[in-house]
């Protein structure tokens, strides 16, 4: 076959998501699988969100509501921004896409963190941009490293704040200190996927940096917290004029109407959220203390997952885990080749997560 794509398509490596629990379940013949892999909510949606969906399912005969009308009227208001400051997203994902491809061109400037997001590097590569990449420093963001790194064909700086997956995040002085004398013709991009998650005095909120940086875009998602992973559906935040460069990009009809209603439902239900959130806490502290107990070192996390040191070979410990039933994530793809990421799941899996680390560190 002689077709072959555009030049940039086969320099990128495909993204490999986590296992879906059906793969592991007919591969490997077991009856049960947990899923620890991909910063899912482990609860599942609300019953008030679980019946706006059903009744939102009843008119998937008619396209979505392109301009998301609802979602963007109540979103507005509790974030207290302008209904032309939103846009929404097939995830929080498209709308990283959607910048990067209206902002990067061949040979523009992108700098990231190392290790980051994956999708940051592989959108900006998919547009034949240089990526610098910044390593982090014991695990968190070396922002005077990042300026450095910038120069005059910079078109955007992407912050995961807290990023994935390290679990840290950017305190307020120093992410103000950035871009004090930051060019404004860069996009700063803050990626806030854990956001609901992080309840620290020093954290930022990107949406207060919106007044007086009108170059910053603040990303967040349904997909964490809320629980709506499977449905596909985040937003961004940004200047009115921003707004417009990637609504040029955007797919008419690029949320499908169940993900508005129940991402609706979601905010007007934050009670039942705010208790998850709180158990993911309470049950962070247990795998805190559990890692503790085993001698096992990890990395102190502001999200619903944790950065574990193996001190192997992480593949192996990831194989033995799924031979178990249990789908957690190795980080060798980061370059973290001791590197397990678990993400915080219920009680139970939680419970046997420990149980069954303990036996196959035990063997290594
Ligand atoms: C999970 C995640 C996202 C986005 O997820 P969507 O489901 O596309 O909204 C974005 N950034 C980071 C750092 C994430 O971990």
């Amino acid at each position: 076959m002689n077709i072959t794509p555009k030049e940039n398509i086969l320099k990128v490596k495909p993204y490999i998501p986590g296992k879906p629990i059906e793969d592991v379940k007919r591969e490997l013949g077991l009856k049960t699988v947990i899923k620890l892999a991909s910063n899912e909510n482990p609860y599942g949606p609300s019953p008030k969100v679980l019946r706006a969906m059903a009744a939102a399912s009843r008119t998937v005969n008619r396209y979505p509501d392109g301009a998301c009308f609802y979602l963007r009227h109540e979103l507005a208001r509790q974030l207290g921004v302008e209904e032309d400051q939103l846009i929404f997203g097939n995830g929080s994902d498209e709308i990283i896409v959607l910048a990067v491809r209206a902002y990067v061109g061949k040979g523009d400037e992108v700098v990231i963190a190392q290790p980051s997001f994956l999708i940051y590097e592989i959108a900006s590569l998919l547009e034949g941009a240089i990526v610098r990449s910044v390593p982090l420093r014991d695990f968190r963001y070396d922002l005077p490293g990042m300026k450095k790194a910038v120069n005059a064909n910079t078109k955007i700086i992407f912050i995961g704040n807290p990023d994935n997956p390290a679990g840290t995040y950017v305190p307020r002085a120093q992410l103000l200190e950035f871009l004090s004398d930051l060019r404004r013709d860069i996009i700063i991009f803050i990626d806030e996927a854990y956001f609901e998650y992080v309840h620290e005095k020093d954290y930022p909120n990107g949406i207060d940096l919106l007044r007086s940086y009108p170059n910053v875009i603040v990303t967040r998602t349904f997909s964490k917290m809320y629980g709506l992973a499977g449905l596909r559906v985040g937003y961004g935040v940004a200047d009115a004029k921003i707004i417009d460069h990637l609504n040029r990009l955007r797919e008419p009809f690029n949320v499908n109407s169940i993900a508005q209603a129940a991402a609706i439902a979601c905010l007007k239900d934050k009670g039942f959220y705010r208790r998850i959130a709180k158990a993911v806490e309470e049950e962070r502290i247990f795998l805190y203390k559990s890692l503790k107990s085993m001698n096992v070192a990890y990395e102190q996390s502001f999200t619903n997952f944790i950065l574990i040191n193996v001190k192997t070979d992480s593949s192996i410990i990831a194989q033995k885990l799924m031979k178990r039933g249990i789908i957690i994530r190795d980080m060798k793809a980061w370059g973290l080749n001791q590197y397990i990421r678990v993400t915080i799941g219920s009680q139970k899996e939680n419970r046997l997560l420990i149980k069954m680390l303990n036996e196959v560190l035990r063997e290594s």
